[in-house]
């Protein structure tokens, strides 16, 4: 997999690239992680990426010149082609190979970020993130070059560095071999439709807390029983409206029914 991240602010990206999960796919070959400075694409002898918005008002807007062109540079070095096609549309994101990558805005105002859609994410080959500065983006951008527009919240930073990063992490750790246990991605929360069980470790007994003697049991089956119902519980005190989209079997159904009725008790 081939991440590249548009952005001004490269350094931010770096660190995150070179680090824990993120560093060791990268250093296995996993996935290339670029950090691409779109003022290097600026095309005017000042580096100038933003300008004041037409019909006035505060904050700068950014350029689509440089963004276009970092896009074309990018598409253009993925397959190592020396030619750069000069015109993109929504439609028509093909790269050399004729493979489309995901060219993705991050922005307050784009689909809620989700596991689901990091799942979707995490089958490209190529993505490409764009991170806006300043009051936003010219609209053409919008309009004509990307793919997908994401937000991680409802809230506003002061760039997409951060939710970018968000992003790709959630993404590569799905990737196969990126995290040491394989199976640690698919009991996480939202994975399974539902929030994952609590876990407990060494001491079995701490300030006088106790780990649950089921855990200690050694019964693989109890266990995994007891975990289930904990994901039911937890998903249903805290994040009800999970449960109706989780994929539930008859006997999580009944399970539900207890414990909504042990709650009223
Ligand atoms: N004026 C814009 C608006 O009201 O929608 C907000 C611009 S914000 C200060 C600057 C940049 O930060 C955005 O272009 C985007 O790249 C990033 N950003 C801020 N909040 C974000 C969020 N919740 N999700 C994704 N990106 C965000």
């Amino acid at each position: 997999m081939r991440i590249d991240v548009l952005t001004l602010f490269p350094e931010m990206c770096e660190g995150v690239f070179g680090t824990s999960i993120l560093g060791k796919a990268r250093e296995k070959g996993i996935v290339s992680l670029n950090a691409v400075n779109f003022r290097d694409f600026s095309g005017n002898k000042h580096n100038t990426v933003d300008d004041t918005p037409y019909g006035g008002g505060g904050g700068m807007v950014l350029k689509p010149d440089p963004i276009f062109a970092a896009v074309e540079h990018v598409l253009a070095e993925s397959t190592g082609s020396t030619v750069v096609s000069s015109e993109y549309s929504t439609e028509g994101h093909m790269d050399q190979e004729g493979t489309k990558p995901r060219i993705i805005l991050m922005c307050p105002q784009g689909k809620t970020y989700t596991q689901q859609i990091a799942e979707e994410l995490a089958q490209e080959e190529h993505l490409i993130f764009i991170c806006g500065h300043y009051e936003g983006y010219d609209e053409r951008i919008r309009e004509h070059l990307v793919t997908d527009e994401l937000s991680i919240g409802d809230y506003v930073l002061t760039g997409g560095e951060l939710p970018a990063m968000t992003v790709i992490d959630s993404i590569v750790r799905l990737q196969p071999g990126a995290l040491g246990n394989e199976t640690s991605a698919v009991s996480d929360s939202f994975s399974t439709g539902l929030l994952e069980y609590p876990h407990y470790t060494r001491p079995a007994e701490f300030r006088g807390w106790k780990v649950p003697d089921i855990l200690l049991s050694g019964h693989h089956a109890n266990i995994e029983t007891w975990r289930r119902e904990q994901a039911l519980q937890r998903t249903l005190e805290r994040r009800p409206d999970l449960l109706e989209t989780a994929e539930l079997t008859a006997k999580d159904r009944k399970t539900l029914e207890r414990l909504k009725n042990d709650g009223q008790a």
